[in-house]
């Protein structure tokens, strides 16, 4: 009996893959903007550097401008100097004054200078940075990635494929492996349906076989003769109307020889009857030894037997009759009352014949002939053979 399927707990394919979505929409919506933010420091950096070098080298121009301009004052104050000796002394140190003050001057950039290198060193850590924690995102990305894909491969691929390895054992109907479950609701459905699904289909298989093997018995049974284990009249009508059909295809003769015990009803009547049955079985038995592999023996009703022997001419089955006659009498079955001999002996009717194109099976000639050919042994004193169109 197949069990109802029961309820999985766990989570939904679409709910499974929304929370996965949203869990990478989250990672790169929050990685995008940290990535921006420090983009933008960046740049910031690097336009204040930008300002600062274009400040000093502005300040650099002017300075030069003005140094050179005061370096020409003081080299023709001094020249002046030089050349007039009367010049007082407080011309010579104003001008000396003026000198050292460019010299001043020129130490201003220097502060510039300093500013541009600590906004280079500051740009130089922040991109430093960057490509540090950029790599480090990278590396993140990578593992949130192996992670859902793993996800995926366990909760998602390895069912799937358990169900589908499932599937195709019970297509070819070898000893299935129930299916894994899973963590997902609809999978796991799937997977416990199956199971029942297996069970269902084994069983219906046992059952099955079961009856095709009664079927097979009961067919069998019906075909053959309880008494005697030979076949019955059914199967010999069956095989008549096949053998006939063969040996009418292949224009190939086909022979019967039919079997009467002799004088049965008085060793009936002297022995009872079940030494009459006993003695039925072993006529049988001497009758099946006597046959080729390829004929069939089967009981034709009351003490009767029949022989099909396709392909045999007259001689052949007259040679089979022959050692039919000779099992029997090996038999050695005491007969008291028979006036022919004092064991159980049989007497054969003989006929051959390939049939005709249009000759039906239903016209029973081969039975009629060799039915003629029995009734010639009986009347020719019993326990011999007679072939049918040799009297
Ligand atoms: P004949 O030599 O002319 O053949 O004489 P017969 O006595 O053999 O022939 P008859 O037809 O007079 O008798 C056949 C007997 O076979 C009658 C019947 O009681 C017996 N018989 C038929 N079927 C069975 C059976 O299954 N078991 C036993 N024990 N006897 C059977
Ligand atoms: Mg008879
Ligand atoms: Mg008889």
């Amino acid at each position: 009996m197949a069990k109802t399927t029961e309820r999985v707990t766990g989570m939904g394919i679409r709910a499974y893959l929304a929370l996965g979505l949203t869990v990478m929409a989250l990672l790169f919506t929050a990685s995008f903007f940290y990535f921006m933010s420090m983009t933008r420091e960046m740049s910031v950096s690097g336009t204040r550097t930008y300002g600062a070098f274009m400040a000093l080298t502005e300040a650099r121009s002017k300075a030069d401008h003005s140094l050179f301009e005061r370096l020409r004052e003081t080299e023709s104050a001094l020249n002046a100097a030089r050349q007039n000796t009367s010049t007082p002394r407080q011309t010579t140190d104003a001008a000396l004054t003026a000198l050292a003050a460019s010299i001043a001057e020129l130490s201003a950039p220097q502060a510039a200078t300093e500013d541009i290198l600590l906004q280079l060193r500051r740009t130089a850590t922040l991109a430093h940075e960057f490509e540090n924690r950029l790599l480090m995102g990278f590396l993140l990305l990578g593992t949130g990635l192996a992670a859902l894909f793993g996800l995926l491969r366990l909760h998602l691929a390895r069912p799937l494929q358990g169900i589908m390895a499932f599937l195709n054992q019970l297509g070819t109907g070898a000893a299935s492996q129930p299916p894994k479950r899973s963590f997902i609701v609809e999978l796991g459905n799937i997977a416990a349906s199956l199971e029942n699904l297996g069970t269902y289909l084994s069983l219906a298989t046992v059952r099955s076989q079961k009856l095709a093997s009664e079927h097979d018995h009961f067919q069998k049974m019906s075909l053959v003769d309880g008494l005697t284990g030979v076949g019955n009249r059914r199967a010999f009508d069956e095989k008549l109307r096949s053998l006939w059909l063969q040996a009418q295809q292949g224009q190939m003769p086909l022979a019967l020889i039919m079997l009467d015990v002799d004088t049965f009803k008085r060793y009936n009547d002297n022995l009872g009857h079940q030494a009459g049955d006993e003695c039925l079985r072993r006529v049988a038995a001497a009758m099946s030894r006597a046959a080729r592999s390829t004929d069939v023996c089967a009981r034709y009703g009351g003490e009767e037997f029949a022989l099909l022997l396709p392909g045999a001419d007259a001689a052949t089955a007259q040679a089979v009759a022959t050692r039919v006659h000779a099992e029997v009498a090996r038999e050695q079955l005491p007969h008291p009352a028979s006036p022919v001999s004092t064991f159980v002996t049989v007497s054969l009717g003989v006929s051959s014949m390939t049939p005709l194109a249009d000759q039906d099976v239903e016209s029973n000639v081969l039975v009629r002939q060799t039915d003629a050919a029995l009734y010639e042994a009986k009347a020719a004193g019993r326990n011999r053979t007679r072939v049918y169109g040799q009297s």
